[in-house]
This record gives structure tokens, C-alpha cells and sequence, in this order.
């Protein structure tokens, strides 16, 4: 399986708006989206289940990314969120509704929720759930992007310190960078 560097760990929205750094797209196949869905589905095994295989059901997932990401980006600015986005998001769902399946095991029940739909359409319900949990909770709050000047991954502001959406990708970039800066400005 392909392997890439996606940043992976914030919420599973966040993560799929970072799956478009700057200068790569960690979605730019059907391979790299199975790639990342085995990333994440340590976190969440629900997505084990997913296997995408064709370039129709990328592109459904993209979409879904470019409706978070649209989001995400007017929330940073301060901006209302655009309404086409948000009913992208919406639609998604739509399109492969979920419901709460009771089920009974050793004489106990266990509310199991289930998407209807294809595979597809599923993943795509399930990814545009999450965003739609995470923007209308508290925590949306938190949301930054990243402090270095070429990189636009986000992140939730877990501890009030945090500037960097990774120390080894960026944080340590920018201070070596710094302390270059700061010693030749004293040199001249
Ligand atoms: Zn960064």
C-alpha cells in the first residue's frame, strides 16, 4: 500500500481538509484515499470497511473535502460559511442516511448505527457527518491554522501554546529558520 505523510490525529475533519498541504494531495488517487482511510481507521474503525474503487467515488470524497475545507477557511477568516458548502455537507448525507439499528446480543441490546447506500456514498455520508459534529460544537472554537508562512494545514488548539500543526514538520522548520535570520542580522 502506498505510503504518505498526511498529518493525521486531529479531528477526522481536519484531518481530511490536511490532506491537501500546500505542495502535495494526499487524495490525488484511488490508492492514496485507501491510504489515508488505513491511516485513520486506527482512530476510527468504522472505516475499515471502506475501500474506494473507482475515480467516481474520489471524486465524491474530494467534494466533500472542498465543502469542509470551504468552511474551514471562513471560519479562519471570520467570514459566514458559504451556504453551497454547507449544502454539500447536507447533501452528502442525504444521500446515505443513518439510523440507529437495535440489536440483541447475550440478552442485551446495543444501539448499532447504520449508514443505507452504497459504499461510496456512505463513506462520503460518514466524512460529512463528522464535519458537520465538529463545526457545530464547542470545540470549532479552537480551530487554527498553522503559524509557518507556506503551510496551511489546521489544527484544534488543544493546548494554548500550540502554533505549529507538527513540531518535526514545521515547528522546527521555522525556529532553525529563525535562528539563521536573527544570527546573520547580527553578523552584518
Ligand atoms: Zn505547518
Amino acid at each position: 500500500m502506498k505510503q504518505h505523510d498526511a498529518l493525521v490525529g486531529e479531528p477526522l475533519a481536519l484531518d481530511l481538509v490536511n490532506t491537501r498541504p500546500a505542495d502535495a494531495d494526499h487524495l490525488e488517487s484511488v490508492e492514496s484515499l485507501n491510504a489515508w482511510l488505513a491511516l485513520e481507521a486506527v482512530r476510527f474503525p468504522e472505516l475499515a470497511e471502506f475501500e474506494a474503487e473507482s475515480d467516481a467515488a474520489l471524486a465524491r470524497i474530494v467534494a466533500v473535502r472542498t465543502a469542509v475545507t470551504a468552511v474551514v477557511d471562513a471560519l479562519l477568516a471570520g467570514r459566514p460559511a458559504p451556504s453551497a458548502a454547507v449544502e454539500a455537507l447536507n447533501a452528502a448525507q442525504r444521500a446515505a442516511p443513518s439510523f440507529t439499528r437495535l440489536s440483541m446480543k447475550d440478552d442485551r441490546f446495543a444501539a448499532v448505527k447504520e449508514y443505507t447506500g452504497e459504499s461510496e456514498a456512505r463513506l462520503a455520508a460518514r466524512l460529512a457527518e463528522a464535519a458537520t459534529e465538529l463545526f457545530a460544537s464547542g470545540s470549532i472554537g479552537k480551530l487554527k491554522r498553522c503559524e509557518a508562512d507556506d503551510c496551511r494545514l489546521v489544527f484544534l488548539l488543544t493546548h494554548p501554546k500550540r502554533r505549529w500543526c507538527s513540531a518535526e514538520r514545521c515547528g522546527n522548520r521555522v525556529r532553525v529558520a529563525r535562528y539563521y535570520q536573527h544570527h546573520r542580522k547580527h553578523a552584518d
